[in-house]
């Protein structure tokens, strides 16, 4: 994104930007949605967690509304540049400046800091006075597919990205770290979003795994709200007791079905 934009200017390397964010959600996002919903769809139905898929015109919803959302984050990349030139960010370049540990480090706070960001900035944005301006965009799907993972309102949008910019202003971040963040982040969205459940049998049971949040957890948040807030983690909805109560029997039940099995 710097590149784009230190080669191209502000609007033209914004617009490249932009394009850039749009071709890796549409490339990724397409993988999934053609292996799960066209290629393999049969093979994985007994790990499918709602019975019916979602009409194409709302797909098509959710990938215009995707549309919008990479302009917005590639604003922030702006953002981020002139930030940076100000001599606002502590965004180092060279990775000797700190080490190896550190850019290891570095990665893991972004991830923690994101999560507990992204519970709270949820949890507000399902508050009734906000939740139409901010967030019901996003819930128009009620059985998402990998092409949800971008589909925000600008405004949730401007929320979900302004913590790129907050936390470079905590901690100096590497831009391989930032690149390997919202690589992880668009991944995760897209699992989280994918209508499938392929994290292995006992996952939310083991006493590690337990603490990361799965497919079936935010298809559930889509399906009902008022419950399974978080991103990456489990640690805000167990501290904050807001876990679905039949979160961890309803993964059981989509992992305990026999070979072979369309829909229970
Ligand atoms: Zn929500
Ligand atoms: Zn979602």
């Amino acid at each position: 994104m710097y590149f784009l934009i230190e080669k191209f200017g502000l609007a033209t390397g914004w617009l490249f930007a932009s394009l850039a964010i749009f071709l890796r959600y549409a490339f990724f996002a397409g993988l999934a949605f053609t292996f799960f919903y066209l290629l393999k769809r049969n093979a994985f139905s007994m790990a499918r967690i709602q019975e019916k898929f979602p009409k194409a015109s709302h797909i098509i919803s959710e990938i215009r509304h995707s549309g919008i959302t990479a302009l917005i984050f590639a604003l922030m990349g702006v953002g981020l540049h002139l930030l940076r030139e100000a001599g606002y960010t502590s965004i180092y370049t060279d990775i000797h400046k700190y080490g190896w540990g550190y850019l290891l480090f570095s990665f893991v706070l972004l991830l923690f800091l994101h999560d507990t960001y992204f519970y709270w900035a949820h949890r507000l944005m399902h508050h009734r006075k906000l939740f139409r301006f901010f967030h019901r965009v996003h819930h128009l799907s009620h059985n998402p597919t990998p092409w949800a993972s971008l589909s925000f309102h600008p405004l949730e949008a401007v929320a979900e990205v302004a913590v790129v910019p907050i936390m470079a202003l905590i901690a100096p971040f590497h831009p391989l770290v930032l690149i390997a963040f919202a690589t992880w982040s668009l991944a995760w969205n897209i699992i989280g979003h994918l209508g499938y459940e392929l994290f292995p049998k006992g996952f939310v049971h083991h006493p590690l795994f337990r603490w990361f949040n799965t497919s079936t957890h935010h298809n559930m948040h889509h399906q009902r709200s008022g419950c399974n807030y978080g991103l990456y983690f489990n640690f805000w909805d167990t501290w904050m007791d807001t876990n679905h109560p039949e979160y961890r029997q309803t993964f059981d039940r989509i992992k305990g079905r026999k070979e072979g099995v369309i829909f229970d």
